[in-house]
């Protein structure tokens, strides 16, 4: 029987249906008689819940129209590249040091 830690060790495995069907029925028997592994199974659970449901709602409307715009606004001047600052001087004299 698995204790506490295993429990907690394979929570996300088990959560994503990747563990055996051993340890699974393994875990769901330690879960009946644990409030407290059950809990935090039940909290991931739900938080994974959360994120999945979060990820598939849509921008609201105008939203994306608002970021774009606002990225917009710092699109660099015509000309400016970052590659055209020339490198930092690493020799010596400097205090920098690998
Ligand atoms: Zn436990």
């Amino acid at each position: 029987m698995p204790d506490c830690n295993d429990v907690v060790r394979e929570l996300f495995a088990y959560l994503d249906g990747e563990v055996t069907l051993n340890v699974r029925t393994e875990i769901a028997a330690h879960l009946e008689g644990c409030p407290e592994c059950y809990e935090a199974l039940d909290f991931h659970a739900e938080l994974r819940n959360v994120i999945a449901r979060r990820c598939q709602e849509e921008l609201p409307p105008g939203l994306a129209d608002r970021i774009r715009n606002c990225f917009g606004t710092l699109e660099p001047e015509p000309g400016f590249s970052p590659f055209a600052m020339p490198p930092p001087d690493l020799g010596s004299g400097s205090s920098f040091r690998l």
